[in-house]
């Protein structure tokens, strides 16, 4: 066995294995796959082998569809079949509501390039006619998708790893890792057979690998030990039955029937798919348990847990209602394996939180279908340092340390109860909450707020009817405009017109500071540092020269800033600050970084009697100047004192208003809420949520981190180049230029349908119908009246007064490019005196 490697890949499931094919494939060949049993004896083994087209998410999606391409290749590449049936996929829908969705999911589809069609019920019966089709309203359908035998598949990348010079090590365990500050020391330990038992030898080894991957599938929370980090991987139990053969199916196709696509009949909560002249029911059913959430016992090998058919049941008769033949077909076989989950049912892949060189690719749910996209993007990650998607909606620390194993669990098993429910664009999953919450939760909930959770943390969304029954959030929801929205309207005309409150306590705070502090921060971020008291908005870029990190920083003293970033992602940011602080270190001298995210609340109080409440509270030598623009001009903060409260206010507002963000010691956020609310009483102040803000941003044209704002377009292509100082050198700077502007960021008025604003999944066309680009945020403006979005097009596209189109419920609305800043382009209304 090779000893030194340049990467290690730790698990030999689907996952592993494409991973491994693809390092080789980017040019890495000195690559060792390592599998502590047989290939494909985890979950692998147990998989149905559907590989789905549809997935809400951009970044998903362009993982499934590479897969489907990718598969197609591999038996000319390795002579393997992997035993692709390309069925095609029909996802039926009882209620118009689930037409919306296929229609919304239809439009990140076409901008991922996925194609599909329509059906009405009359067309799936003439294809299909053993499918009852009374009660659907339609369908929509990938010719291009099917099912795969999930071992074939990994046994056809193994043989395309191995040809371009992949080692595979079978029944090695790792077992333990350490890093030596320039690669990682895995101890490996020979797995032995013993009584049905793979048990671990006295015999070890260790191998020396700069990278390493893991891909370990239900045993991550082993490999979470092992590394010392948080890993919220942990299996659900998945169920799938098939029958005997169906004599009308055997009949059907012996007259020619084409073989069924996989039917999703997703109101019902399952797949079925036909399996030698019988059928596969894959539920999704409520009360599926989570396993092993402290490691999988030696015992359990490629083993299965038995079949719950009680807890199957309803979606066993639906399946009866929906194929009337299958009630007399008897049941052949049962698998009931662990399918691993995470809380948001997406897998973690990339850096490892706190490790060098060690990457993650666990907490695969639909692993089949995502192996080869994984092992394609991953690749490029570790061998180009990015990929040519944005990551981030996949990085394995969107979920902060505050995640324990309970949580885990209790959210994977929603996760997965969830796989088939209508998603909501506006959904809010309920289990495990509250459980992160700021001082103020019970006085927002007491005056109707509806919460949004913000990494695990309460955020209010918007406040509806005091009165409002446990189930209003739930009942609210659409992919049209919801009962919510009239909320959200006068809030957010409450900003533009009066006064309003934002609880934005999420918003992830680090304080950065020390002797090598300024040099550090003005190599990390393109913009130039602002002066002592000052603030300002800028990037850190990756080594690709796109948007890793989008910061409002604030200069606190000479060498001490405080930086504000998007409340999603805390961990994210936080490793990487402090990773490329470790490393500067030796250059810049020494930079203290710390997370200061939970001891400081934020209220940002916006509007243009925002002024008003304030000096009403704020206690100074004169009050009357305190927040004139002499003593607290824009874009600067300071330190005032609002009754008792000490507040660094920085004058700021995300929604584009005049405007301050409190930022407050934690611990007095109720009195400062107080204070707030009884001096507000004079000036109409009202409470406002995260949608309003949102739409409110737009109108300024304000990029958002994870919409506008990713890893896969540069400061400039989001078209904000008075934020890149190119006077300096700053970290991804050639890399930027080199990119040049591919596509540039713009902001839409739309014409849009009466009862519907995007949402931000929408493509974008041309007068002639040619797709052109994609809204990556929507909503609607109270300022123009009409529904808004941002996005990107062709440079030349984003000319304001370009006339283009949005397609939303398959149709196609007019849209214009509108200036940068619609609402108040010259920031009249934010640098307004007083
Ligand atoms: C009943 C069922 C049906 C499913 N149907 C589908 C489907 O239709 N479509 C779909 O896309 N997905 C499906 N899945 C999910 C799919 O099986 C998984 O997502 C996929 O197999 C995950 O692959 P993996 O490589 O991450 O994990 P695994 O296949 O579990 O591979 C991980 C490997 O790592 C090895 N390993 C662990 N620790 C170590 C160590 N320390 N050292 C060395 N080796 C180690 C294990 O032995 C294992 O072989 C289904 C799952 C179940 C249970």
């Amino acid at each position: 066995m090779k000893t030194h490697v340049k990467a290690l890949v730790v698990g030999g499931g689907a996952i592993g294995t494409s991973i491994a094919y693809h390092l080789a494939r980017a040019g890495w060949s000195d690559v060792m796959l390592l599998e502590r049993d047989e290939l494909t004896s985890g979950s692998t083994w147990h998989a149905a082998g559907l590989l789905p087209l549809f997935n809400m998410s951009y970044a998903v999606t362009h993982i499934h569809q590479y897969s489907v391409d990718f598969y197609k290749t591999l038996e000319e590449e390795t002579g393997l079949n992997a035993g692709f049936s390309v069925v095609g996929n029909l996802r039926m829908a009882q209620s118009d509501a689930r037409m919306d969705e296929y229609m919304l999911y239809a439009a990140t589809a076409e901008t991922c390039g996925v194609h599909y069609e329509w059906m009405s019920p009359a067309q799936i019966k003439e294809r299909w006619p053993l499918v009852n089709t009374d009660d659907l309203k339609g369908a929509i359908y990938h010719p291009e998708d099917g099912y795969i035998n999930p071992a074939d598949v990994t046994m056809a990348m193994a043989k395309g790893a191995r040809q371009r010079g992949v080692t595979i090590e079978r029944k090695w365990q790792a077992d333990a890792y350490e890093w030596t500050g320039s690669e990682w020391r895995v101890t490996l330990t020979k797995m032995v057979e013993k009584g049905g038992n793979l048990v671990p030898s006295d015999e070890q080894t260790v191998v020396t690998a700069e990278h390493v991957v893991t891909a370990t599938g239900n045993h991550a929370q082993r490999t979470a030990r092992l590394l010392g980090i948080k890993m919220p991987a942990i299996p659900v139990e998945h169920q799938f039955i098939v029958t005997e053969p169906d004599p009308a199916l055997v009949a059907y196709r012996k007259e020619g029937g084409a073989e069924h696509p996989v039917l999703r009949d997703a109101d019902a909560k399952w797949y079925v798919r036909e399996e030698r002249g019988g059928w596969i029911l894959g539920p999704y059913e409520r009360g599926a348990p989570a396993r092993f959430p402290y490691g999988v016992p030696d015992s359990f090998r490629a083993d299965l847990f038995p079949l719950d058919l009680e807890r199957i049941e309803e979606e066993y008769m639906s399946m009866i209602h929906r194929i009337p033949s299958t009630e007399e077909v008897g049941l052949k076989d049962d698998f009931n394996g662990p399918i691993c989950y995470t809380p948001d049912g997406n897998p973690l892949v990339g850096p490892a939180p706190g490790l060098r060189n060690m990457w993650l690719a666990e907490g695969f749910s639909f692993g089949i279908t995502a192996a080869g996209g994984a092992g394609y993007y991953l690749a490029q990650m570790m061998v180009d340092g990015e990929a040519e998607i944005d990551m981030a909606s996949l990085d394995p620390k969107r979920f902060g340390a505050w995640m324990t194993t309970e949580y885990a669990c209790r959210k994977n098993e929603e996760a997965y109860e969830h796989v088939y429910i209508l998603h909501h664009p506006d959904e809010e999953r309920r289990a495990c909450r509250p459980l992160r919450t700021a001082p103020s939760y019970d006085r927002l909930k007491a005056r109707g707020a509806q919460f949004g959770v913000v990494n695990g943390f309460e955020r209010p969304n918007y406040f509806g009817p005091l009165d409002a029954p446990a189930e209003f959030d739930h009942n609210a929801r659409s992919f049209r405009r919801g009962d919510w929205w009239q909320y959200a309207e006068a809030e957010a005309r409450a900003i533009r017109e009066g006064v309003g409150m934002i609880d934005a306590s999420a918003f992830t705070k680090h304080r950065v500071s020390g002797p090598g502090a300024t040099a550090f921060l003005d190599w990390f971020t393109c913009n130039k540092l602002p002066k002592v008291g000052r603030i300002n908005l800028t990037y850190a870029l990756t080594e690709q020269g796109t948007t890793r990190t989008e910061y409002t920083i604030v200069r606190l003293g000479e060498d001490e800033y405080y930086l504000v970033s998007s409340g999603a992602l805390t961990d994210y940011d936080g490793d990487f600050l402090r990773k490329a602080a470790a490393d500067k270190a030796g250059e810049f001298g020494y930079i203290a970084v710390q997370d200061v995210t939970t001891q400081y609340g934020v209220f940002a109080v916006a509007g243009p009697k925002s002024r008003d409440l304030l000096r009403a509270v704020i206690k100074d030598a004169d009050p009357d100047t305190a927040l004139s623009n002499k003593r607290f001009p824009w874009l600067s903060a300071r330190q005032i004192e609002l009754g008792m409260c000490p507040v660094n206010a920085v004058r700021v507002a995300y929604t584009g208003e005049l405007g301050w963000e409190l930022h407050h010691p934690i611990e007095m956020q109720n009195y400062l809420f107080d204070l707030l609310e009884k001096a507000g009483e004079e000036y109409g102040l009202k409470l406002v949520g995260a949608r309003a803000q949102n739409w409110l941003r737009q109108e300024k044209s304000y990029r958002a981190f994870g919409h506008e704002l990713g890893r896969d377009a540069t400061p400039l292509e989001a078209d904000l180049p008075r934020f890149v100082d190119m006077s300096k050198e700053f970290q991804g700077k050639s890399a930027m230029e080199a990119l040049g502007v591919r596509s540039k960021c713009c902001t839409l008025l739309v014409d849009g349908p009466e009862d519907a604003d995007p949402w931000g999944h929408e493509a974008i066309y041309d007068q002639d119908g040619t797709r052109v680009g994609r809204l990556t945020s929507g909503g609607f403006s109270v300022a123009f009246g009409k529904s808004i979005g941002m996005g990107y097009v062709s440079p030349e596209m984003a000319e304001p007064g370009t006339k283009l189109q949005v397609r939303m419920f398959d149709q196609l609305w007019p849209a214009e490019v509108a200036v940068d800043s619609p609402y108040d382009p010259k920031n009249e209304t934010i640098r307004k005196d007083g």
